[in-house]
């Protein structure tokens, strides 16, 4: 396993790639409904460019519909969200898509291809790049996530971690404003994690807008800027990490912390 060389190889490479182009989001009183249930409910978020909001809450309390609601795979009842200051509303779904990156708890690769061509083929239907172009792009996307040397690998021969690499890679490919983690490591096997963690949170150091549901309070203490605390479809709480962890004001937030830390 060489999860952590690679891990670390990442960092080199992310040193010489060229910058992101970090965009920013205003999520204004978002509702979101399905059906009679109330998911989201009047949520409002400032993210600004190239910083890293963590958002933690117990199951069910809306963290995965918002973050769907920011690439529009569900869409809002009410309110607006902004990117660089245009609605995504009045963006074409595709467009928005390649603006704002997602990736899954399940990596969602195609079994049947490559590393490689995982990474190619969201280029060349998605982006419309030409085949040796992307090849290129894609070689170079996987390097950045330490995979190098494993492109020509299927993901049934890859770790969970090397998978969900792959998975970043190809949301990278797109060259995307923002990109959305939604609970990245809770499929993998413990000793996994960090290689993805650290590959998050270097790609945070060098300027990417993310958005990170996560389970992982230590991550999210080092490596946000912001931490929103949801409940029941409300953001409870919203602030520097230092804020949410050492003084927590709700009780509600306190109660979570006590349980998850
Ligand atoms: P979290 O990611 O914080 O666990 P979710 O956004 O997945 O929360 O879910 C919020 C609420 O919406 C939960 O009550 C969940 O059962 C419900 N829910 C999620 N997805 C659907 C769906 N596709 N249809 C109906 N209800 C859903
Ligand atoms: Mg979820």
């Amino acid at each position: 396993e060489l999860e952590s060389g690679e891990a670390s190889a990442s960092l080199d490479g992310g040193a010489a790639s060229p910058a992101f182009k970090a965009g920013s989001l205003d999520v204004r009183d978002l509702d979101m409904a399905y059906g009679d249930l109330q998911v989201l409910k009047q949520i409002r978020l400032k993210v600004e460019p190239g910083t890293v909001t963590c958002i933690i809450g117990p199951s069910g309390s809306g963290k995965s519909t918002l973050l769907r609601c920011l690439n529009r795979l569900v869409e809002p009842k009410a309110g607006d969200v902004l990117l660089d200051g245009e609605s995504i509303l009045a963006m074409r779904p595709e467009r928005l898509r390649r603006r704002v990156g997602m990736v899954f708890q399940h990596f969602n690769l195609f079994p049947n291809h490559t590393a490689l061509e995982n990474v190619m083929l969201a280029l060349t239907r998605i982006k419309g790049t030409a085949t040796s172009q992307a090849r290129r792009q894609a070689e170079a996307r996987l390097a950045e996530v330490g995979l190098a040397a494993r492109k020509d690998y299927r993901p049934s021969r890859l770790s969970g971690g090397q998978q969900q690499r792959v998975a970043i890679a190809r949301a990278l490919a797109m060259d995307p404003e923002v990109i959305l983690f939604d609970e990245v490591t809770s499929a993998l096997d413990p000793e996994l994690v960090k290689g993805v963690l650290n590959l998050m949170a270097d790609l945070g150091r060098r300027g990417m807008t993310m958005i990170v549901v996560t389970h992982e309070m230590g991550f999210a203490r080092k490596v946000a800027d912001q931490v929103a605390f949801m409940d029941e479809g409300r953001i409870v709480e919203v602030g520097p990490p230092a804020d949410i962890f050492d003084r927590p004001k709700s009780p509600r937030l306190k109660q979570f912390l006590a349980e998850v830390l």
